[in-house]
């Protein structure tokens, strides 16, 4: 299978065939400016030393500082995060924000460990790369697994190595930690200002059946917010199982069954399905909030969604991609839907500089704003230039970032 970068430069070579960018532009936008590999020692709770893989990845910064999440997944390896990085270059460009791209990972899964190594893990990250972060940097932000409390961890080590104590280095920090009012949900409620700005134009109904793949920041966040807004959501999965209910779950109640149990699976009067049962049902929208490559060649004639909404980053395959825009069935790609977390990150980073702390309100008018005048516009781009609305992102993020470099 190719792998997450193989699929983002297919993206752009696709994006590029719809409307042409120069040569020279493209193959320098493709290349990541750096790729660090680095090596983080903790000692684990047992004595023994353990040595943990870690990357980050500067994929360009014409607009802006390096901006982008950390992952601490088994599965993360140097290739996801290049993937992931040019991604966070197109998603910045696609919101307007003054930022790059870049991302981080580490190759653990943060479950096995306990609070003491993980915070080692953490602050072990930073002290390698303090270097090569900063403010008008690199400034990174949350992703799978990692969370406000370990956003907090590195920022304290980043302040204690370069006594620069104003937080800007990294987004998503706890309230206290000098983070922003609405990062938490701001995911899930920027791709909802988006959806909210596409949803009749893509022949959606007023109320929306929605499944949802994923239940952790971005997918558990969006089943809240999706039916306080009077959707039905009637699928959704974790990594555990999937659970399913024709007449819509309770999500508040779904929400303290897996506080209480860990998982989805076992909740009162649903029904469990597999994982490709949950993809293959049949609604109006499909949001898939886990991993990349859920929706393949292999298993993309199953999809019976009306529209794919991927606060993922990465879930659809180019393959996949044709097979739905073919079908008729309009994909709202990642580097859209899912620009809410990097744009409040971005809101983040700009109280911290300023020194400032906006209210809440404040933050999701803004986030609005600029959601629903960027969905718009990427929506009359494709319509404009007869492609899907992932090339016609791709070309927009492309322009923005070709005019920077100029
Ligand atoms: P998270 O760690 O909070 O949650 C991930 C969820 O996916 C968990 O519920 C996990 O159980 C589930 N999951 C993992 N493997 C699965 C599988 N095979 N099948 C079904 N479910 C599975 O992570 P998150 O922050 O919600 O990120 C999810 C996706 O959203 C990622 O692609 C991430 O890059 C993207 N994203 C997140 C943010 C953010 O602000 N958190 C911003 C933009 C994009």
């Amino acid at each position: 299978m190719p792998t997450p970068f193989e699929h983002a430069l297919a993206q752009l070579q696709r994006a590029n065939a719809v409307h042409p960018f120069s040569e020279d532009f493209l193959k320098i936008f493709a290349s990541p400016d750096r790729k660090i590999e680095i090596s983080i020692p903790v000692q684990m709770d047992d004595g023994q030393t353990k040595i943990f893989e870690g990357y980050r990845v500067q994929h360009n910064n014409a607009r802006g500082p390096y901006k982008g999440g950390i992952r601490f997944h088994q599965d993360t390896d140097i290739e996801e995060v290049k993937a992931l990085a040019l991604w966070m270059a197109l998603k910045c460009a696609v919101v307007n924000i003054p930022m790059g791209g870049g991302k981080g990972g580490v190759t653990v899964n943060p479950k096995e460990l306990s609070e003491s190594e993980l915070e080692q893990l953490s602050r072990g990250f930073v002290k390698r790369l303090a270097d090569v972060l900063g403010p008008q940097k690199d400034v990174p932000a949350p992703d799978v697994n990692t969370n406000p409390t370990i956003m907090a961890w590195m920022a304290d080590e980043y302040a204690k190595i370069t006594g620069d104590t104003t937080g800007a280095v990294i987004t998503g920090k706890p309230l206290d930690a000098g983070g922003s009012e609405g990062r938490g949900t701001a995911t899930a409620q920027g791709g909802f200002y988006a959806f909210n700005a596409l949803q009749e134009k893509l022949g959606l109904p007023e109320k929306c059946r929605v499944v949802i793949q994923g239940f952790g920041n971005a997918g558990q966040n969006a089943a809240e917010i999706w039916s306080q807004a009077g959707h039905t959501i009637i699928a959704l999965a974790d990594s555990r199982g999937a659970i399913y209910k024709a007449d819509g779950l309770e999500v508040e109640a779904v929400v303290h069954h897996k506080q209480a149990t860990g998982a989805l699976a076992g909740f009162p009067g649903a029904q469990e399905i597999s994982q490709e049962e949950l993809l293959s049902l049949t609604c109006d929208v499909l949001i898939p909030a886990a991993l990349e490559n859920q929706i393949r060649q292999d298993n993309v004639d199953q999809i019976k969604a009306k529209v794919v909404f991927e606060l993922a980053n990465g879930p659809t395959t180019p393959e996949a991609d044709d097979v739905l825009f073919g079908k008729g069935v309009p994909v709202v790609p990642d580097i859209l839907a899912n620009a809410g977390g990097v744009t409040v990150s971005t809101f983040e980073w700009e109280q911290n500089v300023k020194g400032e702390h906006w209210t809440v309100e404040e933050v999701f008018e803004k986030l609005q704003r600029m959601m629903e005048l960027e969905a718009s516009m990427i929506f009359g781009k494709a319509e404009e230039l007869k492609t899907d609305l992932r090339r016609a992102a791709f070309i927009v993020a492309l322009e923005r970032i070709q005019e920077a470099m100029k």
